[in-house]
């Protein structure tokens, strides 16, 4: 019994000499190097406080205090409101199969804020891809489109209950003054959205590149849902962001529903908590991707496509849905540089050495006249476009700026008209155009490849039929 006694006085004294070596870490989570996670949940005791739960494999503890060979974690500090926001689970629960998870999201968001099965579907995925946002390469956002305020608020609540660490707040305050290391999902209402707010949303686009604050380094993480009424953000965030309507007649949330929805929302919650912990690494390592669709839908598309695991089907169908804004951004990016390009081809066609800017604005002017466009470009919206489009203009004579247009230039110059799908420019190409040939060269011989890929996939279709005749 003495020894008994001796024995845990000893272990006693060795544990609290490991304790004072390694003072309690304070962690909002943490994934270790063995791939097991440690997550804040609340404590299922007393909803005021919060608990760390490990999971490594099969595993599950919830504690106060989880010990590691070499650290000591607690759960960090929250105040009451930001506790209250965060929607933390008790646990976690198995999620089933992906696709179960996907479905049973769209169809509560379906029942709650009357959401088309389509949008549903992509607002369930952005809701699981908000729980990789910290390992992702790519910004998540989500615009709420429309003028429709009340609604809006509406549905911003009603997403919040899915996405990983939601966080209400009103246009900028406090955006970029959240707990440093807590990723975060940001739900913006700003109907109007001040200077400061559209500066630093688009810094949460740059994913993963920090400000310097007070001498100290803060990363942008986190996924942004925004609702910014009809003035919208700018800076191209719309066309890189999954897009949802809002309209008036959207069902507002009644004071019950939250209630009504407490146990499965708070079902679903656990569920994405086991998903991430399960998943964390398949994420991080995703090899998924898509082609065909452009710059900033692709990367939306791989990004929320790489949190769907074991779920081709659904990737699919993301793939599928996404290509309707992909289109719709292809053809504005198309719009907004055909004037510009298209004066350009007919300047490299008439074999200029070089051409002024102002002359590249008044061609353009005539294509656009005689499309019966009213909108007119003046010389110094032509400057910024070259910039945009990565031609830089140098000052040619006393006449002012413009562009060389050696033979790499041209070829650039098709290359960009081709990119940005410039209507009329390149349909029949110019006779003698080394570039127009090339590009009709490159069109044929893609064409051949289909012909020949077609005929391929029928004649082994018809040695499979012979083989197993009907
Ligand atoms: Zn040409």
């Amino acid at each position: 019994m003495n020894r008994c006694r001796a024995g845990a006085a000893r272990a006693a004294v060795h544990r609290s000499s490991w304790e004072e070596l390694n003072p309690p870490i304070p962690t909002y989570g943490e994934h270790l190097p063995d791939g097991s996670g440690i997550e804040l949940v609340r404590d299922a005791s007393d909803l005021t406080k919060t608990k760390l739960l490990l999971r490594a494999g099969e595993r599950v503890t919830i504690e106060h205090e989880i010990c590691t060979d070499t650290c000591r974690f607690v759960p960090a500090d929250l105040n009451s409101a930001l506790l209250r926001q965060l929607h933390l689970p008790v646990k976690d629960l198995p999620y089933g199969t992906t696709s179960a998870l996907v479905g049973q999201i769209a169809s509560t968001l379906m029942q709650a804020s009357e959401l088309g099965a389509d949008i549903a579907f992509l607002v369930a995925v952005f809701a699981i891809a908000s729980f990789f946002s910290d390992c992702l390469l790519t910004p998540l956002c989500l615009c709420l489109i429309g003028c429709a305020n009340a609604e809006a608020r509406s549905l911003l609540r009603v997403l919040s209950w899915f996405c990983r660490h939601p966080v209400l707040l009103v246009d900028h305050a406090g955006i970029d003054q959240l707990p440093e290391n807590l990723t975060a999902t940001r739900f913006l209402y700003a109907p109007k959205p001040s200077a400061k707010l559209r500066k630093l949303v688009a810094n949460l686009q740059a994913f993963d590149f920090g400000v310097i604050r007070k001498g100290s380094l803060r990363e942008n993480r986190g996924a942004v849902v925004i609702y910014s009424g009809s003035t919208g953000v700018g800076c191209g965030f719309e066309d890189a962001s999954l897009r949802v309507p809002v309209v008036s007649a959207r069902r507002l949330l009644r004071p019950g529903d939250e209630e009504c929805y407490r146990d499965i929302a708070d079902e679903i919650r656990a569920k994405l908590l086991n998903y991430r912990l399960m998943h964390y690494d398949n994420v991080k390592r995703s090899e998924f991707d898509v082609t065909g669709l452009t710059g900033p839908i692709r990367e939306l598309a791989l990004g929320l496509g790489a949190c769907l695991i074991d779920a081709s089907e659904l990737q699919d169908r993301l793939i599928a849905l996404l290509r309707v804004p992909d289109e719709s951004v292809r053809m504005e990016r198309s719009a907004e540089m055909a004037p510009v390009l298209e004066s350009l081809l007919v300047f490299c066609h008439e074999r200029k050495t070089a051409v002024h800017v102002g002359e590249i604005a008044k061609t353009g002017n005539d294509i656009l006249s005689a499309r019966g466009e009213w909108t007119k470009l003046s010389p110094k919206e032509v400057g910024h476009k070259l910039g945009l489009l990565g031609l830089q203009t140098a000052r040619l004579d006393a006449d002012g700026r413009g562009l060389k247009l050696t033979r790499a230039v041209c070829a650039r110059i098709h290359q960009l008209a081709k990119d940005y799908g410039v209507p009329a420019a390149l349909e029949k190409g110019l006779p003698g155009c080394p570039d127009c040939k090339q590009f009709f060269d490159q069109q044929s011989n893609s064409a051949r490849g289909a012909r020949d890929a077609h005929r391929a996939r029928k004649n082994s279709g018809r040695k499979i039929n012979e083989a197993h005749p009907a």
